[in-house]
């Protein structure tokens, strides 16, 4: 490839993220949630009922759109299962560490025992002196985007941004990370609209506009 004269800054790469999908085996072992931690957390519970299929199908869209705009993507699972490093939560992060992401974007869909609680959510990791302190202000700028973006592409409810301190997948991270639950898996209306691809294809302009407010072009 040759350059033009003024060259070209290389394109921002997004790291997404589809949740869940570790085997069983893997899922079930313990990971500390961050650096030099003595609280543990299993690595994988594997999510709400056909989360990781409906994570997947977003991010494979997300990645789609992001690509058409200019952007690099690495995503830290194409197909079903989980695989990278050691299959944890750490390992998804190592893994957007090692592409020097711009943005970590992980995709999950929200499950709860009651069939009522439907809407969007973004997390974003809480501010922790040594695990987090480098990559608060730019998740929280990155979340607020993202999550303002998604509610107006799908019209869901507006959840808000949920600052986490407790998850591994925030805490080893060292580029900006956001996790948006893109809906309840556990509301009927919402996992059938989840299910389908119009509405993935919602989620993911919404995704993919956030990502542009916060990351530019
Ligand atoms: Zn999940």
């Amino acid at each position: 490839m040759i350059l033009g004269a003024a060259g070209a800054a290389a394109a921002a790469l997004i790291c997404l993220d589809p949740g869940h999908g570790t085997p069983p085996a893997v899922g079930r072992q313990t990971e500390p949630i961050g650096p030099g931690s003595h609280v543990f957390k299993i690595k994988d519970g594997g999510g709400a009922s056909g989360e990781a299929a409906v994570a997947l199908a977003i991010a494979r869209r997300t990645r789609a759109l992001l690509l058409a705009r200019g952007y690099r993507v690495a995503m830290t699972r194409t197909g079903p299962t989980f695989r990278y490093g050691n299959g944890g939560n750490i390992a998804r992060a190592q893994f957007c560490n090692q592409h020097h992401a711009a943005l970590m974007v992980r995709i999950h869909a929200d499950g709860s025992s009651s069939s009522s609680l439907h809407g969007v959510s973004t997390l974003v990791p809480a501010w922790h002196r040594g695990w987090t302190d480098d990559i608060y202000g730019p998740s929280l700028r990155a979340g607020r985007a993202i999550q303002r973006a998604v509610v107006s592409a799908t019209g869901a409810a507006d959840r808000g941004v949920v600052r986490r301190s407790d998850l591994t997948g925030f805490n080893w991270a060292n580029v900006p990370a956001v996790l948006v639950e893109t809906g309840f898996l556990t509301s009927p209306a919402e996992s059938r609209l989840l299910h389908s691809g119009a509405y993935q294809q919602r989620v993911a302009r919404g995704i993919t506009a956030g990502v542009a407010a916060f990351a530019g072009r």
